[in-house]
């Protein structure tokens, strides 16, 4: 449902002079009169359409808004100046919403011009050891607040802003093109929906002034990489009363010098000595809670056997579990060797066999095995 054109309601061109309108008028109203066509539905409905048609033609100002911005121009009575019966007004406003209520809804704009402040977002760079005990950080943001000299108005204190009068203080016009309507922002206020003469000089009339706020954030145990925390009404505070935005804190985890993480375990590369790798042993691994644990490791352990350390791992939000802790070990080589170690070596190296070193073995026999069956088929 499309509201007609006035002009075409009243049959006239979009150049019609003052004279030529009223006599159409008078005869369109003749016709269709409630009087002269009595239950006749059609003919009441159309004989209101014609009234408020030259309501609006026959008054210059409200014409020149009408040309400039359509039906919008009349929006909850505003526009032209004063006048407009009320039982005018009230039709009016009820096409109103029966059009656009929906779309202002679900816009960030209220009915009164009011906006709602930005969100924001922080980043905040903390610890895997913070991360793993949860905190308490204090963070300083950047943000809009409601200006106090105007009270977040915009108009200098003791003086008054008006209502825009080309949109009737929405802060948005429509624009009829066809059968569709057009909204866009009201080019007289520029959205603000008012008109400020004395602007605040605290603020500039934009009713907020950027501060520093200090805020108090707490970090839970166990949140992870990426993690965004959500402060609700701590963003940019809102324009004209409007409600203030959110702050999402954007938690990134450092790389820990031990410690990798993977959800709620945890993983360590321990360096081991060829000797005690071969003999065998306890170990002593850090955790991430800063006490020691000790880890057995078998005789003739390999680089990159796993041991688990129950319950040492990262702590889980919202829950009292607590992952595990792998321990990975990795056999040093021994390196710059004095003389008299060379020579250890290179005794136990005459000492030793298949039996010390199966998987070697084992290897150089696939190999010459391989070798072998190349030999065969060429
Ligand atoms: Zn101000
Ligand atoms: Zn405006």
């Amino acid at each position: 449902m499309s509201k007609r054109d006035y002009y075409e309601v009243l049959g006239v061109s979009r150049t019609v002079t003052e004279v030529e309108l009223k006599s159409s008028f008078r005869k369109l109203a003749m016709q269709h009169h409630p009087d002269k066509n009595p239950g006749d539905k059609e003919a009441e409905i159309k004989f209101k359409e014609i009234n408020e048609a030259y309501q609006i033609l026959s008054d210059g100002q409200k014409r020149a808004a009408y040309d400039r911005f359509g039906h919008q121009a009349f929006e909850n009575g505003g526009g032209g100046g004063p006048g407009g019966g009320a039982d005018f007004s009230d039709f009016m406003s009820d096409i109103f919403d029966s059009f656009f209520g929906d779309a202002r809804r679900a816009g960030p704009r209220g009915a009164n011009g009011r906006e709602r402040g930005a969100d924001l977002r922080y980043n905040l760079e903390i610890g895997l050891e913070e991360a793993f005990a949860g905190k308490n950080s204090t963070i300083h943001v950047p943000t809009s607040v409601s200006c106090e000299a105007c009270s977040g108005t915009g108009a200098k204190p003791g003086s008054k802003s008006r209502q825009c009068p080309t949109c009737g203080g929405h802060g948005r016009v429509r624009a009829n093109q066809g059968f569709f309507s057009v909204e866009r922002t009201c080019p007289t206020c520029s959205g603000r929906g008012e008109i400020i003469d004395d602007p605040c000089k605290n603020c500039q009339g934009a009713g907020r002034v950027t501060r520093e706020r200090t805020l108090s954030v707490n970090i839970p145990a166990g949140v992870e990489d990426g993690t965004r925390i959500r402060l609700a009404g701590e963003g940019e505070a809102g324009l004209r009363g409007g409600p203030a935005g959110d702050l999402y804190i954007f938690l990134s985890i450092k790389p820990h010098a031990i410690f990798q993480r993977d959800g709620a375990d945890l993983f360590c590369r321990v360096p081991i000595g060829l000797v005690s790798a071969a003999l065998g042993g306890e170990i002593e691994v850090p955790t991430l809670s800063g006490e020691q644990a000790r880890v057995k490791i078998p005789e003739g352990t390999q680089t990159g056997k796993q041991f688990r350390i129950k319950g040492k791992g990262m702590s889980v939000l919202r829950s009292r579990d607590v992952g595990d802790l792998y321990i990975q070990v990795v056999v040093e080589t021994p390196q710059k060797l004095t003389a008299r170690q060379r020579e250890l070596l290179e005794e136990f190296e005459r000492e030793s066999s298949q039996n010390t070193h199966p998987e070697t073995a084992g290897f150089f026999g696939r190999v010459k095995e391989f070798l072998g069956g190349l030999g065969g088929t060429a």
